[in-house]
């Protein structure tokens, strides 16, 4: 009876897992010997679980692929592995859950994780920088308490090397093998192994420094580079800055979220920054150069005679870089006029023989026509 698996559970060569297990799920609960009594239904049901347990399992769907069909494979590989995904399918039956059984197909092949390994934890840090580290970037130098590598066992929990011994309880395997007795049969599963959490090690004697656990507490000094163009808000990761992981689990990340603290003279929209600026009434009025701060330093800018108050200038490029890409935003001055409140005597006749010229009514004859 030569099968492919692929037609057995009506799916495309190029099924994905889930896929798979869909059709898994569908099929088996068709053909379960507790829901259909057909002549046939317990043959096809085996099929169908031989199938999901070989197709569920990346390693053994692409040695399977090799082969193209059922009959090939089995020989090839049956004898030498056990059989298929521990399962002992000539007696099948009792109540079970198809996700769960579907879930050890897919955990159930070799060269899986050590699953005894856990992965640190990622950490926040909060910073807080000026207006101008955020335009031009800068460079900080910070102190994060967190777990890192215990340098005495580097981070496998034990006193030293000798101490690391094969688990006695699973011999190694990081897994053992349960049999449960059903009605209708027995029933075979692979759970990993509790004494090693599925290391297939135990420790004899552990770490004096870390108590075992492979990481001690420490405050750390880093390093950080602060982009120019950040803003409130701006996350940076620094890939393995975060807890230690344990049992040779990777590193978490540190994640750096910046807080930009307000400015006493510019506030920022965007990559844009404003300012406002004083005018004299007189240089409003005949026009000229003014000096006006920047970020960086301070720039001319050009004012034309006849220049209102509250008119807004712009300085193309003054503003903060662009944090992605190149290029900057701008700086936008408001000009507020001012007039002195105290004058020479000498400067109060000239501003009368000014009026004079213009003439009181003719200023207020402009402005309300
Ligand atoms: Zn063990
Ligand atoms: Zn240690």
């Amino acid at each position: 009876m030569t099968k492919d698996y692929y037609e057995t559970l009506g799916i495309s060569k190029s099924a994905s897992k889930e896929d798979i297990k869909k059709a898994y799920k569908q099929l088996a609960k068709k053909y379960h010997p507790d829901i259909n009594k057909d002549a046939g239904a317990q043959e096809k049901f085996k099929e169908i679980n031989e199938a999901a347990s070989v197709l569920g399992d990346d390693e053994k769907r692409k040695q399977y692929d090799q082969f193209g069909d059922a009959d090939s494979y089995r020989q090839a590989f049956s004898g030498a592995r056990g059989g298929f995904g521990g399962f002992d399918f000539s007696s099948f039956g009792g109540s079970f859950d198809f996700d769960d059984i579907f879930d050890t197909f897919f955990s159930g092949g070799r060269g899986r994780r050590r699953s005894a390994a856990r992965d640190g934890a990622d950490l926040r840090y909060d910073m807080e920088i000026t207006l101008e580290e955020a335009a031009f970037g800068t460079e900080k130098e910070i102190v994060i308490p967190r777990n890192v590598l215990c340098e005495h066992c580097h981070g496998t929990g034990a006193e030293s090397d000798s101490d690391i011994v094969t688990c006695p309880d699973c011999n190694g395997a990081g897994a053992v093998r349960k049999v449960q007795r059903t009605p209708f049969g027995m029933f075979q599963s692979t759970t990993t192994c509790r004494n090693c959490s599925g290391s297939g090690k135990s420790i004899r004697k552990r770490c004096h420094e870390c108590g075992g656990s492979g990481s001690v507490h420490k405050e750390s000094i880093m390093q950080v580079k602060i982009p120019a163009g950040s803003a409130t808000g701006t996350n940076l990761r620094i890939v393995g800055g975060g807890e230690a992981g344990q049992r040779e689990g990777s590193p978490g990340d540190l994640y750096i979220v910046l807080h930009v603290k307000k400015h006493k003279h510019f506030e920022r929209d965007s990559d844009d920054l404003y300012i406002k600026v004083p005018l004299a009434f007189t240089t409003a009025a005949l026009g000229g150069e003014i000096t006006v701060p920047t970020l960086k330093e301070d720039a001319t800018l050009k004012v034309p005679s006849g220049t209102q108050s509250n008119t807004i200038f712009r300085m193309r490029g003054k503003g903060i870089s662009h944090l992605h890409g190149s290029g900057a935003g701008d700086q936008l001055v408001e000009v507020v006029v001012y007039v002195p409140d105290k004058l020479s005597k000498k400067a109060k006749k000239m501003l009368e023989d000014f009026e004079k010229e213009v003439g009181k009514k003719g200023l207020l004859g402009k402005l309300f026509s």
